[in-house]
């Protein structure tokens, strides 16, 4: 069973967590008109094989985003750490701010 160690609460089941997306993906320009760049962003996903960076929100707890390295192939949590550490809000959503 996969357990995720909540920075604020502790280590709890995956069920209390909701999963947010991966944590690397670049979010497209918001003046990008092209449809396909957005079909990809929104509905295409990477299945990789190994290490994973993800956000999952603590939905049942705190909730608090956490950026969570998650290994695929042995289905174990290797680190988990607040989405907002030393980011900016809109650096943790992926968009880019001047
Ligand atoms: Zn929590």
């Amino acid at each position: 069973m996969l357990r995720i160690d909540c920075p604020y609460c502790g280590c709890r089941d995956y069920t209390e967590f909701t999963y947010g997306g991966a944590a690397e993906r670049e979010f497209p320009d918001l003046g990008n008109t092209d449809i396909e760049a957005w079909v990809d962003f929104v509905f295409i996903r990477d299945n990789p094989k190994g290490e994973h960076a993800e956000y999952w929100q603590h939905q049942n707890g705190c909730r608090q985003w956490l950026r969570v390295v998650r290994d695929t192939v042995a289905h174990e949590v290797r680190s988990v750490t607040p989405a907002r550490a030393g980011s900016s809000v809109g650096e943790v959503a992926g968009v880019k701010t001047a």
